[in-house]
């Protein structure tokens, strides 16, 4: 079979890239070794973890929530059974429309492992090892990320009690005591659906601060939250072992400046480290398309390795491993492939942690501006100042808009508080026309919501807001 071009991996880069394609005229198949579309994301990341926030979000709402608000429904009991059927049902839904969009845009596709076999050729082999080889113009590899593991610690995740977030989504029983290496977006969120579910949680991190590569403020504010929620934080700390013990596991770690050795017993630990690009089996290496130095596939601007009609998107590359980024990767390329300008935005990517409060950021960050030595203003206003965010009991966090101090163009917005991730698209959309602080700040917001804050901010920046 010949096609104009083939994907392999069905995930957010691959199965978007492949609907785009459809559109654009093209003849495509996608292949993909899961019996289900939709990749990481749709079935063991972004759509289950969301489904279990927001669940045991409720339920945390419901314990003590309320009652200030004169809703008085005695204890809530936790259906641990059901809670994971509606995480399996909203999956189910979601790959199960991958699949239909597929059929409605005459997508072929290939349940089967995808070799490249070099220019135009790959093969695939089916569960009963039967191999087909195809032909296509052009070649996506979107095969997507792995669990990284720790660097230097041999560690055997047995997604029972040694956990990546595969089993931590998965678990059967809610924890006494869930120790989760890594402080960063994943492991913070599935710390988060446990300890809202009765686990004490304890956060070992090798930094001094959580969520490395967010706003300092903003990373320092939201540990004080999680702290006042319960989670236990081991900062500045570097494991050494993660081992399975008579009653679960143990994990020992010693400060990074130097001391004593720790052990902490829990039922759980969660391994959230990270993740590495996926290229096993792909046969790279006999194709000839080079990896950098991270194991990631090289491409140029155009997401063209150095194999001529070899492309890779999505997790599998450089950049922010979002399913978001992949998503606009695979658009750009199919528009790329259909002989026209495709092209991603890099320095408007939004990052949301979807624990309660949200956090959200969009471009950079105050850290990154003096890093570059760019002078910038930076506002910033409260969600305790905001009426609406009074009238929901959601007054934690704030917003804080970074702006280029000559010309106030917007660099970027960080938000911690209820709705972030929703909020942070207005900075997303102003960033992306190059809109500056005075744009935001003289739009008009309607009375009263959560987004006026973003728009005090913004009036915060460019003179003085109105409500502080
Ligand atoms: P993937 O989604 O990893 O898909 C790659 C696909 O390729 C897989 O289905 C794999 O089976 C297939 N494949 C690999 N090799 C082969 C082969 N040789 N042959 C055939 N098929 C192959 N991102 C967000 O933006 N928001 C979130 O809220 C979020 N939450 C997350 C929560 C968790 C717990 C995890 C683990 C990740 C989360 N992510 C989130 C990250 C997001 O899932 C990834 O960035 C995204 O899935 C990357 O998309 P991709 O298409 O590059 O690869």
């Amino acid at each position: 079979m010949s096609y104009d071009v083939i994907i392999i991996g069905s995930g957010p880069g691959g199965y978007v890239c492949a609907i785009k394609a459809a559109q654009l005229g093209m003849k495509v198949a996608v292949v993909e070794k899961r019996a289900t579309f939709g990749g990481t994301c749709l079935n063991i990341g972004c759509i289950p973890s969301k489904a279990l926030l927001h669940a045991s979000e409720m339920f945390a709402h419901a314990n003590h929530g309320m009652e200030s608000l004169g809703v008085e429904i005695g204890k809530p009991k936790l259906n641990l059974e059901k809670m994971m059927a509606h995480k399996d049902a909203t999956v189910k839904s979601n790959v199960d429309g991958v699949a239909f969009l597929f059929k409605k845009n005459k997508i072929d596709s290939f349940i089967g492992h995808g070799k490249v076999l070099g220019e135009g050729k790959i093969s695939v082999t089916d569960n009963d090892g039967k191999e087909t080889e195809l032909e296509a113009r052009n070649i996506v590899i979107a095969t997507g990320s792995d669990v990284a593991g720790i660097p230097g610690v041999e560690v055997d995740i047995d997604e029972k009690v040694i956990v990546s977030s595969t089993g931590a989504i998965a678990l059967n029983k809610v924890p006494e005591h869930i120790v989760v290496v890594g402080g960063g977006v994943i492991g913070l969120e599935m710390g988060s659906v446990w300890g809202r579910l009765g686990a004490k949680v304890t956060v070992v991190e090798y930094l001094d601060k959580i969520l490395g590569g967010m706003d300092g403020e903003v990373a320092k504010q939201f540990q004080r939250i999680l702290a006042k929620q319960g989670m236990e934080f081991k900062v500045g700390a570097k494991v050494t072992g993660v081992e399975k013990s008579d009653k679960g596991a143990k994990v020992s770690f010693e400060p990074v400046k130097g001391g004593d050795t720790e052990t902490i017993n829990a039922d759980i630990v969660l391994i959230a480290t990270g993740r590495k690009p996926f290229t096993e089996g792909l046969g790279l290496e006999d194709a000839g398309v080079v990896l950098d130095e991270r194991g990631r596939v090289r491409t140029d601007h155009h997401y063209q390795t150095n194999v001529p009609g070899v492309y890779a998107i999505g997790d599998v590359i450089a950049g922010p491993m979002l399913a978001h980024k992949a998503e606009d990767e695979g658009v750009a390329l199919a528009e790329i492939m259909a002989g026209q300008a495709g092209h991603v935005n890099y320095d408007v990517i939004p990052g949301v942690v979807y624990t309660q409060p949200e956090v959200a950021s969009v471009g950079k960050t105050e850290e990154e501006l003096k890093a570059d030595g760019v002078k910038y203003k930076s506002g910033k206003f409260p969600f305790s100042a905001n009426g609406r965010a009074r009238a929901m009991e959601a007054s934690d966090g704030f917003v804080k808009v970074l702006a280029d101090a000559e010309t106030d163009r917007v660099l970027g917005v960080h938000i911690i508080g209820f709705g972030a991730g929703e909020m942070i698209h207005e900075a997303a959309v102003l960033m992306e026309f190059g809109g500056s602080s005075e744009d935001l700040g003289r739009t008009c917001h309607a009375h009263p919501t959560m987004s006026e804050a973003v728009k005090e901010a913004a009036l915060a920046t460019f003179f003085k807001p109105i409500h502080l």
